[in-house]
């Protein structure tokens, strides 16, 4: 255990997303006072699905979150892969008990929305956590113990106060990172994830297994699952769009999508037709952060998409978080220097910790970044891709992941 700095140590987190609540309560556990300020007036609606690989849900159990979801996860069997032309099952990868068995922790699909309620609630027991909703930080001033910060929504209901550390955990279009790194902005990746879901009553008899589709397409490709005990599918269709950057989000009607893609397998075609609408995100990443970029931070660092916006093509991006908050944490643990300032404490301990994550953050981000080659490939080369992986006994496949999810961040040390 650390040797705390004996003034009560105080952290500010900005941005109460999966990074920001996650490393709260890794903080609090550790007997560290954290404010998080977050923008948002409520956290009614949360995007719609997530995949929680053993990574992601050893780090949930880490940080004791895994009874608030219990209730709400779904554990697949198989992972299909599929050509989205021609419908063809290429290989199906075993997930279920042979993934939590592999791993010794679980392959989970959560709706979005609950893995963030699980966190708030675990968050709710720990009394260091105060969270103020509608909130923003305004502005810092660095002094030798710390910083004085302005939080508030307007001029009239601003608060002032000191903390020892700030964490910026306030997502891909951090404002945090653009104060503190105003050069470093994430570049659009020229992808746009369009994302929908389907009432229960909708979901084609096929698709109401408990299997994680991934569906390879000419220049896209498709990703669906259950969530919510079966009662929502959640669909992601990936494309390719020229504009060099995107910054609208729009949503369109499934016939609009199926007019992007052209001809698809039937099977496919009549999922994608049961969902009504689909929203548009322009997926934005590459900012890759370098040691540098954080010399002069003194105690401040980044955390989760502020720190390292990823391609969802491995699906993990929150799962990274998750690790960023459990790392984070072994890092304050390792601090034994004694009487040190708590402001030394946090900056030591911060520097510790982004040492740890860089070549995490880079292998998942490049992983992730180069899958989009073989989903997207066009024939004849798709050929070739679907034949090679029908080849390869699953598990063969499988052990490509032991390196994602055989990581085991609590033990990052
Ligand atoms: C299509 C798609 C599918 C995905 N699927 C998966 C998946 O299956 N598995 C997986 O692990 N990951 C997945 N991801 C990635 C995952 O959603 C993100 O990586 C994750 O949500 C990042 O969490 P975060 O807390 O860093 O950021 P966010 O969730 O963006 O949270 C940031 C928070 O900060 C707040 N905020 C912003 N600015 C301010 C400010 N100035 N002041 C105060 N508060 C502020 C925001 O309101 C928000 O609450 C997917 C992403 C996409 C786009």
């Amino acid at each position: 255990m650390a040797i705390l700095p004996d003034k009560n140590p105080h952290c500010l987190i900005v941005g109460a997303g999966i990074a920001g609540l996650a490393t709260a309560i890794s903080l609090a556990q550790r007997n560290i006072r954290v404010t998080i300020v977050e923008k948002r007036d409520n956290f009614l609606e949360e995007g719609a699905g997530i995949q929680l690989g053993p990574n992601a849900t050893r780090c949930l159990s880490q940080l004791g979150v895994t009874t608030y979801l219990r209730e709400n996860i779904i554990a697949p069997n198989s992972l299909i892969l599929s050509n989205l032309k021609s419908g063809d099952i290429v290989n199906k990868l075993p997930l279920g008990r042979v993934i939590r068995d592999k791993f010794s922790s679980p392959y989970w699909l959560i709706k979005r929305k609950h893995l963030h309620l699980a966190l708030l609630e675990q968050a709710k027991t720990l009394n260091l956590i105060s969270l103020n909703m509608s909130c923003r930080l305004i502005d810092y001033q660095e002094h030798s113990n710390g910083y004085a910060v302005l939080c508030g929504n307007n001029q009239k209901q601003q608060d002032e106060f000191s903390v020892h550390a700030i964490i910026g955990a306030d997502g891909v279009y951090s404002d945090f990172r653009a104060k503190t790194l105003p050069r470093k902005k994430p570049r659009f990746s020229g992808f746009i994830a369009w994302r929908g879901t389907i009432e229960k009553r909708d979901i084609p008899k096929a698709f109401q297994k408990r299997q994680v589709q991934l569906a390879f397409g000419n220049g896209c490709h498709f990703v669906g699952y259950p969530v919510q005990s079966g009662e929502l599918y959640n669909c992601v269709l990936v494309t390719k769009n020229r504009l060099k950057n995107y910054q609208q989000e729009g949503m369109i009607s499934s016939d609009q999508l199926l007019d992007k893609i052209g001809r698809i397998a039937p099977n496919f075609k009549s999922l994608i037709s049961c969902c009504p609408k689909w929203t548009g995100w322009p997926l934005y990443a590459h900012l890759n952060l370098s040691l540098k970029d954080f010399e002069a931070f003194n105690a401040q660092t980044l955390i989760g998409d502020a720190a390292h916006p990823v391609l969802p093509f491995l699906a993990q991006g929150a799962a990274l978080s998750l690790e960023d908050a459990v790392v984070l944490g072994a890092s304050i643990d390792q601090q034994n220097e004694e009487d040190l300032p708590a402001k030394a404490f946090f900056t030591s301990a911060f520097r510790s910790y982004e040492q740890k994550r860089l070549a995490r953050w880079k292998q998942v981000a490049k992983a992730a970044k180069n899958n989009h080659i073989p989903y997207h490939l066009y024939w004849p080369f798709s050929e070739v891709r679907d034949l090679i992986l029908s080849l390869q006994p699953s598990y063969n496949l499988l052990k490509k992941y032991d390196w994602l999810y055989g990581f085991k961040a609590e033990e990052e040390a």
